[in-house]
């Protein structure tokens, strides 16, 4: 083994712990939480090695970079998820690879992701990314900051997803807010996205899926009923540049 794929075995192995104890502690099944490696700024060669390590779902958040990568990892069939403020003009790009975008903030994005699935020929999941950093937002409840849809407009998007020809609803994403009310507070602000959720599957029973949590907040957003976990760092090591 190189040394760079025991370094990422290891870190998988310690990341695969905290899932599992924070599994335990939450009386969840391990099964019902699923890690998604976040390899954004990492080369096609480490997506190699995880894949052979046994990951099958991994993250970017920027089109420049997945493009590529995906390509020259496309005979390892892993899920690619797009995790990144999405660009219109970026979207026929991403629904090239992509099998689920978490990003979701606004309805001209779902026309655009819409457009491009049914030209692809191909279905693509959408997760809401919800932004808990205020509790409204402006018109299309949009918000700064770390992106996202201000709770209040979840539903609308919701059902614009729905109806969108190519695109299917699977839940919603957010990431631990750095500013207002749940700042410095992960646990509190996943719970509240366990909240959203549970609203969001009254009038959408199949949209369970949330995804939440990062290399320092994992454990609370198992704890709170992630069913999806994002981790770069704590499996890649501590990013080269900013992404
Ligand atoms: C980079 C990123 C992650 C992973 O963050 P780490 O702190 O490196 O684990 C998760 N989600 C999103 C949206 C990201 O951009």
């Amino acid at each position: 083994m190189t040394d760079r794929k025991a370094e990422l075995a290891d870190n998988l192995a310690r990341v695969e712990e905290r899932i599992s104890t924070a599994c335990d502690k939450a009386g969840r099944k391990r099964a019902d939480v699923t890690l998604i490696v976040v390899t954004k700024t990492y080369p096609a060669s480490d997506v190699r090695l995880l894949a052979e390590l046994g990951v099958r779902h991994v993250a970017e958040n920027r089109d420049q970079d997945a493009a590529p990568k995906a390509a020259e990892c496309s005979d390892l069939s892993l899920n690619w998820h797009f995790v990144g403020q999405l660009q219109t003009n970026k979207v026929r790009s991403v629904v090239n690879y992509a099998d689920v975008v978490q990003s979701v903030d606004r309805v001209k994005l779902v026309t655009a992701l819409s457009k491009e699935a049914v030209r692809a020929g191909r279905e693509l999941g959408c997760l809401i990314q919800v932004g808990l950093d205020a509790e409204s937002g402006d018109n299309e409840g949009r918000l700064g900051r770390r992106g996202g849809v201000a709770p209040a407009g979840v539903d609308a998007l919701a059902d614009a997803i729905a109806d969108a020809e190519g695109l299917r609803l699977g839940g919603l994403m957010t990431v631990a807010p750095l500013a207002g009310p749940y700042a410095g507070h992960p646990r509190a602000a996943f719970e509240r996205l366990m909240e959203i959720s549970s609203g969001l599957r009254g009038n959408h029973p199949a949209a369970n899926m949330v995804s939440a949590g990062m290399s320092a907040d994992l454990d609370d957003a198992v704890a709170a009923g992630a069913t999806h976990v994002r981790v770069g760092t704590a499996v890649l090591g501590v990013r080269p540049r900013l992404g």
